[in-house]
């Protein structure tokens, strides 16, 4: 009898802290809904002021200011213009992270987008003197999903190549088919990312330790945006870097079999 009892005292002990650790993971999920709610609020709350303001700088603008009102002109355009930015990434994170907003998956030609995007970076990479390479493989590029979100993958992956590599760099862009996958390659031999900062590269607002990633502005939310994108097309991403040699980040995207 004493030993049943032992067994029934054991047993309740591991049922109670059971019942814990699924308490913990419920709050867990609805803080992290919360804060998906939050952010998805307040986005959308800024971008209608933030519009009106943008709107009412331009038509300000062309008029004729004198010297010093055209400073304030264009310090406020510069300043509106960086908070569109932060505002419109929160936005498509909120989007992306929407359970109710599923993907609704359309043939897409990875090889195209990724064309678009290295055209759109071009003259940015060339003024900073840096070589842009691009490689995209015979046809069979297609997969199954969401062409502008995948424009965004891209196009962060490569724009932060572009960012945070310094002059005489080279940033190269390749796709290709490997068996049932599409992969997606964005190589610089930039700044890199130290082994704690990879850590944290994909979530929300991170931005590294490193003084000279710093100095160029960001919100931290790129990474973000192209870790829920490739998730929700049952994709991966990851990462290999050194500090002072170069990054390198790979994205894999199922072609549906
Ligand atoms: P942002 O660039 O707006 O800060 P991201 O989420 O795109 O936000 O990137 C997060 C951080 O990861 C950046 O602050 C930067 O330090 C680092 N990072 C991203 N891409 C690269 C890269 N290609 N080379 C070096 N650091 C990078």
């Amino acid at each position: 009898a004493q030993e049943i009892g032992h067994d029934l005292g054991a047993a309740l002990v591991t049922a109670r802290a059971l019942e814990r650790e699924r308490n913990l993971v419920r709050e867990l999920q609805q803080l992290d809904d919360y804060r998906t709610q939050l952010i998805a609020t307040l986005s959308h709350e800024l971008r209608t002021p933030l519009t009106v303001i943008s709107g009412n700088l331009e038509m300000l603008g062309e008029l004729d200011l004198e010297e010093t009102a055209r400073r304030y002109h264009q310090a406020m355009t510069r300043g509106t213009h960086r908070m569109g930015k932060v505002v419109d990434d929160l936005l498509l994170l909120a989007r992306v992270s929407d359970p109710q907003h599923p993907l609704v998956p359309v043939p897409v030609d990875v090889g195209a987008v990724t064309a678009d995007v290295v055209a759109l970076v071009e003259s940015t990479a060339r003024a900073k003197g840096l070589r842009l390479r691009v490689d995209l493989g015979p046809g069979g590029l297609v997969v199954p999903g969401d062409a502008n979100e995948i424009d965004q993958v891209v196009g962060n992956l490569t724009s932060n190549a572009v960012k945070y590599t310094q002059a005489g760099g080279t940033v190269a862009v390749s796709a290709v088919r490997r068996d049932d996958t599409v992969v997606v390659e964005v190589a610089d031999d930039g700044l890199g990312i130290s082994e704690e900062d990879q850590v944290g590269l994909f979530r929300a607002f991170f931005r590294t330790t490193n003084p000279d990633a710093l100095r160029e502005p960001g919100t931290g939310l790129g990474l973000a945006i192209v870790a829920t994108i490739v998730e929700r097309h049952r994709g991966s991403v990851r990462v290999s870097s050194e500090l002072g040699r170069g990054t390198t980040f790979t994205v894999t995207l199922p072609t549906g079999g």
